[in-house]
């Protein structure tokens, strides 16, 4: 059987050994050696010059490289990198590939940092429109002469609008732009990117990658889909060898190389164990919040809930169409007149806190806390009503979660 035949987790618990490590280690050791030495010095000039190899830890090491592969088989990828967290990753995507006097479409549906950043870029010269990303017309409407740049996330947090995935990558196709997906709320297990024509994939590792909640990390993966040779912004130096290899190289070398935002090969391996389990920790998780958004939709209590996989939410049969099952984030709202604040004190199994994709449940009041620094008026674009409550389902037994809301809602 062909590796690229295999299933999901078999690719994966199988990938570091693979790469024929000493001693017949299944798991990639930790090297945590900066520097790397050469016996004759052609081999360092050899690495310099773009052969494979290390050199110094701020570019790769032999661990990063591990995660890096294996990473690249779950995004069904041409070639991946990783860094220090999921915002070095985007942002670093940004910073290499536009310059100033370059467009940018972007979903107004937003992680709220990514939001940010969208001011940082206006700031340097680069033009930014916010569109909403689930109608295709939108997307088109905002094309301008020197657009470059589509980005969306799949599912987008607190709301879980869905992008209009597909069309925008026939769209981005058609006129030669860079498609670009925040892959972090399906992940490549509930969303295969490569199929709707992505060109780069941006994942935040320290959420369902590792899952554990212990270890940060970011990043993008080159689909090989999008023809860099057209590409104006890549730099003359990096315009030879294989050209599906242009564009992350320009990231590995001004991003990694130049602006440093690089994973160590300790935070590597914790996210390399934990990706082990994505598949089995997915399942449980999704199958958590679609029984937790059943029992939120009927409960008196609860004016509506946001979860794509009930009947009710307007891209119901998108999510069902694209993703293996419906992610493991909801929001809901209260009845007018109840307090979210002292429901979710009132919760004991559920952890108010930020953060997602941990293997607990974890749950927040999204106004007050991670839409905060947007303001009201930015929330209410972006659907955010001021006593919502977010949730990331984790992977307890479901009764114990239904029993909690329960008795907290009471
Ligand atoms: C968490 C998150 C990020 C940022 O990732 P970090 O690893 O926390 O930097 C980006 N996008 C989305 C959708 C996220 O949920």
């Amino acid at each position: 059987m062909k590796m690229s035949e295999q299933g999901f987790t078999t690719k994966i618990v199988h990938s570091d050994r693979r790469l024929n490590l000493e001693y017949g280690a299944v798991h990639a050791p930790i090297y945590n050696s900066v520097p790397y030495g050469f016996n004759d010095v052609q081999g360092l000039i050899d690495v310099f010059q773009g052969q494979p190899g290390h050199a110094y830890a701020r570019q790769s090491t032999p661990t990063i490289d591990a995660l890096q592969h294996k990473i690249c088989q779950m995004d069904n990828g041409y070639a991946s990198l990783v860094f220090a967290s999921g915002m070095a990753a985007i942002v670093t995507t940004f910073l290499t590939l536009l310059k100033a006097g370059d467009h940018l479409i972007c979903s107004q549906f937003l992680f709220g940092n990514t939001n940010s950043v969208m001011g940082t870029l206006q700031s340097y010269g680069i033009d930014v429109t916010l569109v909403d990303a689930t109608d295709i017309d939108a997307i088109k409407a905002a094309k301008q002469e020197n657009t470059q740049m589509v980005f969306v996330e799949t599912i987008a947090n607190p709301v879980t609008q869905i992008s209009a995935l597909q069309e925008i990558g026939e769209f981005c196709e058609n006129e030669g732009l860079v498609y670009v997906i925040d892959n972090t709320l399906t992940s490549s297990y509930l969303f295969d990117a490569t199929k709707v024509k992505v060109s780069l994939i941006v994942t935040s590792l320290s959420k369902y990658v590792a899952g554990h909640g212990n270890a940060l990390g970011g990043s993008v993966t080159d689909s090989g889909l999008f023809d860099w040779k057209n590409y104006a912004n890549i730099f003359a130096g990096y315009r030879k060898g294989d050209s599906k290899m242009w564009g992350i190289n320009q990231i590995k070398k001004k991003g990694l190389r130049d602006m440093g935002g690089c994973m160590s090969s300790q935070i590597a391996h914790l996210v390399s164990v934990g990706s082990e389990t994505m598949e089995l920790r997915m399942q449980r998780q999704c199958d958590n919040a679609l029984a937790l958004a059943e029992f939120l939709e009927q409960h008196p209590k609860v004016a509506k809930v946001y979860y794509p996989g009930l009947t009710s939410h307007p891209q119901h049969l998108t999510a069902k169409k694209l993703f293996k099952k419906f992610g493991a984030i909801l929001s809901f709202d209260l009845v007018e007149g109840y307090d979210c604040c002292e429901i979710l004190n009132k919760l004991t199994v559920v952890i108010n806190a930020t953060h997602l994709g941990d293997n607990r449940t974890l749950a927040l009041p999204v106004a007050p806390t991670i839409y905060g620094e947007m303001g009201l008026e930015a929330r209410q674009k972006m659907g955010i009503s001021e006593t919502m409550v977010r949730c990331s389902v984790g992977i307890e037994n479901e009764a114990d979660l239904l029993a909690d809301f329960a008795q907290a809602l009471a």
